[in-house]
């Protein structure tokens, strides 16, 4: 029980130190790879030891649980939800069949159907708790796979914008499609998706031999927080017999928020909707969810059993691994239903609020200062930006300068083929204070930027 006191103490170190750290430092060199890296001994190290090459190795990379971190989309890891991993894996019970813990999968259980309500999916629907939007999105495409097109699907083509996040196009690779089927409609200027455009694509295919069976639509990308015109979207796919999937793995949990359920709106006639904890329901890497309307078409495509298991106990709980590809699996719920209990909803729907409030100010603070351009404002927690008036490599550099002070970390992406640098809002660490930290430092590099562009200029 050593271990337990002294990882316990690390961890309130770490976790302690988050607010002051770099928000990236990529400072090791090849002897400590090659240190963390060797073959374990046979006879062991020692505690002591083994911890701190652990702590050397966690000292570099992107902070991503730090306040300053606003690349990619953050996920802050809640205290609350490490704590319940640590119960998790110390009870170490399984619940991928109900049998095993009925009592801990209706926690589980507990935890989907609530969320099931928020998103006004009706009585009866379900889900699954993932290791995140790639697997659940998996087990989406497999499930309408299975109900709209049955075993030989091999004519089915699915639909979606460029703006979708990649790991769509993965789960049908995955899921037995050929690239082709996976058909990238237009979007406007505004990057979302042009439902005209979607319904005469569904005709032009069905006319050439094709099986239209599944739209994807977006609830936030990845990109630029871009949300697609989902009641119309979902009136189309309804009306032409196509799975309405939604992709909520970045801006989902928003339909938390008076705000959010607005933006959202359609998002209640998804037949199965992806949403990632590990983003925007603040709670450690590894937690992903899958909605379904209809939790027995996840069934139908996903059940299995197997003599050995002819002796489970009775229960009317799901068995989790009939609804996707895992069988043995942790207490998986737990994560999400100790901060919930503990903190109460309310705690989530104020930090949620807050990350648009945060956004709001940070799209009004770059766009206002005279240095940069937003050309979209956003939609969720998501600001895209340029230093005005000049090239991409200039923008480049910009992004470089202001990651190097490790004061805050910024990533970027293209917009209608312009690069544009980013600025996600999602840490439940992140407060007013980090956000004006990054925009001084913007501010700060942008000046320098601009005077070096005069400078070339007039030489
Ligand atoms: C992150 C993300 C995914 C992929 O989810 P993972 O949890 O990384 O597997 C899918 N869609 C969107 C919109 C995302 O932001």
């Amino acid at each position: 029980m050593e271990i337990g006191r002294s990882a316990l103490e690390l961890i309130t170190d770490l976790v302690g130190e988050l607010p002051f750290s770099r928000a990236s430092s990529f400072h090791l060199g090849s002897d400590v790879y090659e240190q963390v890296s060797a073959r374990p001994d046979e006879d062991g190290r020692g505690l002591d030891e083994a911890l701190a090459l652990f702590r050397t190795a966690a000292g570099e990379g992107l902070e991503t649980a730090g306040p300053r971190y606003f690349g990619y989309v953050p996920s802050g890891g809640t205290f609350t939800s490490a704590v319940a991993e640590l119960l998790t894996r110390a009870l170490n019970r399984c619940t991928g069949l109900a049998g095993f813990s009925p009592a801990l999968v209706a926690m589980e259980d507990g935890v989907i159907r609530w969320l099931c309500g928020e998103f006004g999916l009706p009585a009866g629907a379900g889900g699954l708790i993932t290791t995140g939007g790639s697997t659940a999105h998996l087990a989406a495409l497999v499930a309408a796979r299975y109900e709209r097109l049955g075993e030989c699907f091999t004519a089915g083509t699915l639909y979606t914008t460029a703006q979708t996040h990649y790991s769509v196009a993965k789960a049908a690779r995955i899921a037995g499609f050929p690239a082709s089927a996976v058909r990238t409609v237009p979007t406007g200027h505004d990057l979302r998706m042009d439902p005209q455009a979607l319904s005469a694509m569904i005709a032009r295919d069905r006319a050439a031999g094709a099986r239209p069976f599944l739209v994807v639509a977006n609830a936030g990308t990845t990109s630029t927080g871009t949300v697609d015109p989902l009641p119309e979207i979902a009136a189309l796919a309804h009306g032409e017999g196509l799975w309405f999937h939604v992709d909520g793995a970045y801006g989902g949990f928003f339909q938390l928020t008076a705000r959010g359920r607005q933006i959202l709106r359609g998002i209640e006639c998804a037949d199965s909707l992806v949403v990632d904890p590990h983003k925007s329901l603040f709670a450690p890497y590894g937690t992903g969810m899958l909605l379904v309307r209809d939790p027995t078409v996840l069934r139908a495509a996903h059940q299995g059993t197997g003599e050995y298991l002819q002796d489970l106990h009775p229960t009317t709980f799901p068995h989790y691994a009939d609804y996707g590809c895992e069988l043995t699996r942790e207490c998986r719920g737990l994560k999400l239903w100790l901060p919930l209990w503990l903190h109460g909803v309310s705690a989530f729907r104020r930090a949620l609020d807050e990350k648009l409030d945060l956004a709001c100010s940070a799209y009004r603070g770059l766009a206002s200062g005279g240095y940069f351009d937003c050309p979209l404002p956003p939609d969720l927690s998501t600001v895209v930006f340029t230093l005005a008036g000049a090239s991409e490599k200039a923008n480049r550099q910009l992004l470089e300068e202001v990651n190097a002070t490790g004061r805050v970390y910024l990533s970027s992406t293209m917009v209608q083929g312009r690069h544009v640098l980013r600025l996600c809002v999602l840490s439940h660490r992140t407060h007013a204070e980090h956000v004006s930290e990054a925009l001084a430092v913007l501010h700060e590099f942008a000046r320098r930027s601009v005077g070096r562009i005069r400078l070339a200029d007039t030489a």
